[in-house]
């Protein structure tokens, strides 16, 4: 069969680009970590299904006037509407779930008319049906006359999980973090997606058997552990072997110069987890040394593939933020921190400061971002221009800089 398109769907279309799709993109439905947060939270009931808050508002409930659901730009022929209308059962279900989330105090509030309006308005037949003798129906400041207490948040735990990574994405631009952690967009995925994690692994091998057979691992170990281990889910074959190679060869050069890793690690991938200003932060920290010779001092390595031009804030601020989790959350006597870029042709390792007055920098750069996601605050502000060039979300962020 053949069907011709008309100028009313045309106008429907329009209609649809206009008024909505112009100013709106699919948000996503993953699951908003921030939404746990002690804050005032506004929701549709079905999205309470499952919650519960001390205090709940649901307001203007009142009788909705009948109407028919349009079919807007949807074809009506295609789509039966009928079967999603609720019923009256299951508005008053809905009604249920809403006035069942308030675990202290519940406020209903509804209209008989709404001024300047053509229609009057009724309370809805649900909350005509509320049990009076339950209910506090004339003002009063505190109908419980209880005993004034001071007033304080609630006592409820929560902890905002978040890792490092998380929060550089915050810090380069706060907006960045909005696109992909609240509204869930993943960045177009390349090739060589993994290939650090995949070259970490390899490391973390190498010097796990080192540290049961108290032998420096030889090349030919790594070579045989990336042959078993070194997997790209997304490299085609070619891309796959070329990324490979230029692993092998990164691997075999730390191997040659930095031996003495190999003698004096204490521990690889060593997870912490710290208390920062009401949020769980947890990370790992690539490799633990022993400072030559001695026993009680460590130093932390971070290793980045690349080379040294990659160094900036970013990956300064990491080691930093590991040098305090590691003196404070795991209990090391760490003297001094690293980066450690992995490069195939040229390695180099860089000290990063870690004086007292640049930790409590590195720190306070941290509690920030901590307050500026706790408190939802996500504004547009890349750290330069550059940062709009290379975003992932610079084909379809509203905000961008242009
Ligand atoms: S395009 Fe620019 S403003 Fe938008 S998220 Fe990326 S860095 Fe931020």
């Amino acid at each position: 069969t053949r069907s011709y398109c008309t100028y009313k769907d045309i106008n429907r279309f329009c209609w649809f680009i206009k008024h909505y799709a112009e100013g709106a993109y699919d948000a996503g439905t993953g699951e908003d970590p921030t939404l746990l947060i002690n804050a005032v939270q506004v929701m549709t009931l079905h999205g309470t299904k499952g919650l519960g808050f001390p205090v709940v508002f649901m307001p203007y409930c009142v009788e909705r006037t009948y109407r028919e659901t349009q079919a807007g730009f949807l074809n009506p022929e295609a789509f039966n509407f009928t079967r999603y209308r609720g019923s009256e059962e299951d508005e008053r279900r809905l009604f249920y779930v809403g006035m069942t989330r308030a675990k202290k105090y519940l406020y209903i509030t509804t209209s008989r008319h709404i001024t300047g309006k053509r229609r009057p308005k009724y309370p809805l037949s649900f909350f005509n049906e509320l049990d009076n003798r339950y209910c506090i129906t004339t003002a009063s400041p505190d109908p419980t006359k209880r005993r004034r207490l001071p007033s304080k948040p609630s006592v409820e735990e929560y902890q905002f999980p978040t890792s490092y990574s998380e929060l550089s994405d915050y810090i380069r631009c706060e907006y960045d973090y909005k696109m992909r952690y609240i509204y869930n967009f993943n960045p177009i995925i390349v090739q060589a997606l993994g290939y650090g994690k995949q070259v970490h692994n390899i490391l973390n091998l190498l010097h796990k058997i080192a540290q049961q057979n108290n032998v420096i691992p030889t090349p030919e170990i790594a070579a045989e552990l990336l042959k078993e281990h070194f997997y790209l889910r997304y490299a085609a074959d070619e891309q796959e072997e070329t990324l490979k190679r230029s692993a092998l060869r990164s691997i075999l050069r730390y191997l040659g110069l930095w031996r003495e890793d190999f003698s004096l690690s204490v521990k690889t991938e060593r997870p912490f987890e710290m208390d920062v200003e009401n949020a769980l932060l947890s990370g790992s920290i690539d490799l633990l040394k022993r400072k030559d010779g001695n026993e009680n001092i460590l130093e932390i390595i971070d290793f980045k593939t690349g080379n040294e031009k990659r160094m900036n804030e970013e990956l300064m601020l990491q080691v930093q933020l590991y040098t305090v989790a590691a003196r404070n959350a795991l209990n090391l006597n760490v003297e001094k921190a690293y980066v450690h870029f992995l490069d195939d042709e040229k390695q180099a390792r860089i000290e990063v400061l870690t004086t007292p007055k640049q930790l409590e920098n590195a720190m306070n750069t941290v509690k920030d971002a901590i307050k500026g996601i706790t408190t939802r605050r996500f504004n547009r502000n890349p750290k330069s221009p550059k940062i709009c060039n290379d975003c992932d979300w610079g084909r379809i962020c509203p905000k961008k800089k242009r």
